[in-house]
C-alpha cells in the first residue's frame, strides 16, 4: 500500500459541536478512505507505485494523463493534514513562533484571521485554503479541487477544507460560519507551530 489512510488523531465526536461525529463519519470515513482506496488501485501495476506520497504528487501535478492519480493522492494527502490541523479547544489567537510570524508578516491575527476567512469563503467551488510559508514569509493561499502547495514544493502550515462535504451536514450553506468556528474553536496552534520548524 502506497498511500496511507491514517488513524484521526481524535475520537469522531472530539470537535462536536463545531462538527459533528456524522460529518466525520462521511467526511473521514467515505470521501478520505475514497481518495486513499482510489489512489491505491490506480498505482496497482504503475512505475509510480511504492513510491513516496509526496514523491507520487509531485510526479503526476503536471501530467494531465495522470490527472486522476493526481486528484486521488492528493486528496489523500490533504485530508491526512487536514485533521491534524483542529483539536479539541483549539482555534483562537496563537502563542509561540507562528504568532510573532503572524504579527510580522500579516500586521496582526485579526488580520490574518479576517484574510484566512475570506480566502476559503470567496474559493469558487471545491478546494482548500492554505497557510504556507514560501521564501521565508507566511502566505495564504487558495487551492481548487485536489490543489496542494506540496506539488509545487511549498510548505504547508495549515489548511481548511471548503468542499461542501466538509460543511454542508453541519452549516448547510454556510460556509462562512464552518470558517469562523475552525478559526474560533478547531485550529490546532500546536501543530501548525511544528510545522513552522
Ligand atoms: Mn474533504
Amino acid at each position: 500500500m502506497s498511500v496511507p489512510y491514517p488513524d484521526l488523531p481524535y475520537p469522531k465526536n472530539a470537535l462536536e459541536p463545531y462538527i459533528s461525529t456524522r460529518t466525520f463519519e462521511f467526511h473521514y470515513g467515505k470521501h478520505h478512505k475514497a481518495y486513499v482506496d482510489n489512489a491505491n488501485k490506480m498505482l496497482e501495476g504503475s512505475e509510480l507505485a511504492g513510491k513516496d506520497l509526496v514523491a507520487i504528487i509531485q510526479a503526476t501535478a503536471k501530467d494531465p494523463a495522470k490527472k486522476g492519480l493526481f486528484n486521488n493522492t492528493a486528496q489523500a494527502w490533504n485530508h491526512a493534514f487536514f485533521w491534524q490541523c483542529m483539536k479539541k479547544g483549539g482555534g483562537g489567537k496563537p502563542g509561540g513562533k507562528i504568532a510573532e510570524r503572524i504579527t510580522a508578516d500579516f500586521g496582526s491575527y485579526e488580520k490574518f484571521a479576517e484574510s484566512f476567512k475570506n480566502a476559503g469563503a470567496t474559493l469558487f467551488g471545491s478546494g482548500w485554503a492554505w497557510l504556507v510559508e514560501k521564501g521565508g514569509k507566511l502566505e495564504i493561499m487558495q487551492g481548487a479541487n485536489a490543489e496542494t502547495p506540496i506539488a509545487q514544493g511549498i510548505k504547508p502550515l495549515l489548511v481548511v477544507d471548503v468542499w461542501e462535504h466538509a460543511y454542508y451536514l453541519d452549516y448547510q450553506n454556510r460556509r462562512p460560519d464552518f470558517l469562523q468556528a475552525f478559526i474560533d474553536h478547531l485550529i490546532n496552534w500546536d501543530f501548525v507551530n511544528a510545522n513552522l520548524g
